[in-house]
């Protein structure tokens, strides 16, 4: 296994899902971490999970789509453990699902602000950060399959995701020779509660339809992309910038 000993990592939505099960992934490999939730009892729980583990953390509420809160996310982790080594900027919301002629302008904004913008604002902050430390740091940014393809009903989100792998790519380039290495992960659909949201785990047929899509023909599990997130940070990807990885089951195989 890994170790990220005395490495200090961020983890954006980690009172929940995937990014609940990167957060205790970190700590379990020895990282001090920063849960940042606007969750706050959400963030107090994978705290608890990890610190029973025997690991370390702290939870900052955050709500990504101020550029303040993310902020003074980094700040946190700086005054607490003295730097930031990873940043895994992982909150997101499903939004609504309606066809474009009918989604709500308001909805529509909300996404983008959640999904793309608390990403840019995240980013912000972390990488000026990392760019002033001797050592750098790696970003890891989570869009999903649907940052590179479209998904009836789900514009706002496909849109806000398929920004997110704009950005990366973006932040990669402006950052070849500071010794920051920014990449994103693109999930095929993961059991979280995202899901039980958009009502796909609890029906049985859309649940099955969605499966489908993936060669697998399964849901993903928010271990196997927290897998992927702590390889990126891991020096064996000491070359890779600016890629989009897929962790989806070959749903884009077809
Ligand atoms: P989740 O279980 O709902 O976790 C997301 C967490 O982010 C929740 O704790 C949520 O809090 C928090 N959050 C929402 N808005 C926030 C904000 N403005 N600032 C800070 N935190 C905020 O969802 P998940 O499935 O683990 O999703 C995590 C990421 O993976 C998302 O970016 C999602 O788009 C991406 N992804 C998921 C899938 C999938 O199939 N599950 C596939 C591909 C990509 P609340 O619960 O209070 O909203």
């Amino acid at each position: 296994m890994v170790s990220f000993d005395r490495a200090v990592a961020v983890v954006t939505g980690g009172g929940s899902g995937i990014g609940r099960t990167t957060a205790v992934e970190f700590a379990d490999r020895g990282a001090s971490v920063v849960v940042a939730d606007v969750d706050v009892e959400g963030g107090e729980e994978t705290v608890t999970e990890i610190e029973d583990a025997g690991g370390d953390a702290i939870v900052v509420e955050t709500d990504v789509t101020s550029p303040a809160d993310a902020q003074a996310m980094v700040d946190a982790a700086v005054e607490a453990y003295g730097r930031l080594d990873y940043a895994f900027n992982n909150a997101g919301i499903g939004g609504e699902q309606a066809p474009i002629t009918d989604y709500s302008a308001q909805k529509w904004q909300s996404v983008i602000d959640v999904n793309l913008v608390g990403v840019f604002n995240c980013m912000q902050a972390e990488i000026s950060r990392m760019q002033d430390q001797d050592t750098g740091g790696i970003v890891v940014n989570n869009s999903s399959v649907l940052g590179k393809v479209g998904f009836e009903t789900s514009s706002g989100y496909v849109a806000a995701k398929h920004g997110v792998l704009g950005l990366t790519k973006t932040a990669a380039l402006e950052n070849g020779e500071t010794g920051v290495r920014v990449n994103a992960v693109c999930p095929g659909f993961i059991e979280t509660p995202l899901l039980v949201e958009g009502g796909i785990t609890s029906d049985s047929e859309m649940r099955e339809q969605i499966e489908s899509r993936h060669a697998m023909n399964r849901l993903g599990t928010p271990t196997e992309v927290a897998n992927a997130v702590l390889w990126l940070c891991n020096d064996d990807a000491s070359f890779v910038t600016g890629e989009a990885l897929g962790v989806e089951g070959g749903y884009l195989s077809q």
